[in-house]
């Protein structure tokens, strides 16, 4: 029954992230399974090589194992691009040219992710949206959630801490599952890989509890398997912030320089180290 831990290598892994992927080992041994690692970095201008080559080095200090190979997101973007194509085939998207100064003018309602997209792009008649895509030199293709959910029907999924929840994609708008420079989105590649590499049990901080709901139509509209979910605490600061990767200064390799064990290290971030 696998599990998975799937950071992107945007930089040193910090307490966040050893209490996340001792959370996937954990759920992976409470199921007799085990923890996969997958490099999320479909984002080429943040990845860098040695942050990938501290994510490996990091876990292994922290006494984390994987299977190999690891999946690569960038290696797999034909597997999205036909997921893509299927849903373009449903007619459920369509291309959006607004800019991100477009969306902050318009001052659209706060969704769980940001600001909600309210459609501007989705009623372009077949038309504009052929001459717009040729001279566009930015645009991304969004879901139309309403139609996806109208083709679906309701949803439910069970959350292991939360209990049974009715998916409710509208919370998160026409998300964007691809863009003309990254072929891909985060919602669309993490769907398709967790069903392809059979992970039955999702684990991952509660900051993204509100994109399951998205995930979730997601499954339904490709036909893919459906996990259960656990959506963890997230460590904190002193001041109760979510860690940055950016604060170096809370990064594993930082304690390890320090001298600190990785029994430690998961002690300061609140995980099992068994
Ligand atoms: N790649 C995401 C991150 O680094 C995690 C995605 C997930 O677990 O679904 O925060």
């Amino acid at each position: 029954m696998p599990t998975r831990f799937a950071p992107s290598p945007t930089g040193l892994l910090h307490l966040g992230h050893a209490y996340a992927a001792s959370s996937a080992r954990a759920a992976a041994r409470d199921t007799d399974g085990v923890m996969i690692l997958r490099l999320e970095d479909i984002d080429s201008t943040r990845c860098r090589p040695e942050y990938e080559a501290a994510i490996f080095e990091d876990l292994a200090w922290l006494g984390l194992s994987w299977p190999e190979p690891v999946w690569r997101q960038s290696e797999r973007m034909a597997h999205y691009h036909i997921a893509l194509q299927r849903l373009e085939a449903m007619g459920l998207l369509y291309p959006c040219f607004c800019t991100r100064r477009d969306l902050a003018a318009i001052d659209a309602p706060q969704g769980p992710d940001g600001p909600l997209y309210p459609g501007t792009c989705r009623s372009l008649s077949p038309l504009e949206r052929t001459a717009r895509l040729e001279t566009a030199v930015h645009y991304s293709l969004r879901l139309d959630v309403a139609m996806a959910m109208s083709l679906t029907g309701p949803l439910t999924w069970q959350d292991l801490d939360r209990g049974l929840q009715s998916a409710r994609p509208e919370l998160l708008g026409d998300v964007i599952l691809a863009r003309k420079d990254i072929a891909t989105s985060y919602h669309l590649a993490v769907t398709i890989d967790d069903a392809a590499q059979s992970v039955t049990t999702v684990t991952r901080g509660e900051d993204l509890f509100a994109s399951t709901h998205i995930h979730r139509l997601l499954q339904a509209l490709l036909r893919l398997p459906v996990p259960v979910w656990h959506h963890h605490r997230l460590v904190l600061d002193e001041q109760g912030r979510r860690l940055a990767k950016r604060a170096d200064s809370v990064s594993i390799r930082s304690y390890r320089q320090s001298g600190l064990t990785p029994g430690a290290v998961l002690a300061l971030a609140g995980a099992r180290s068994d």
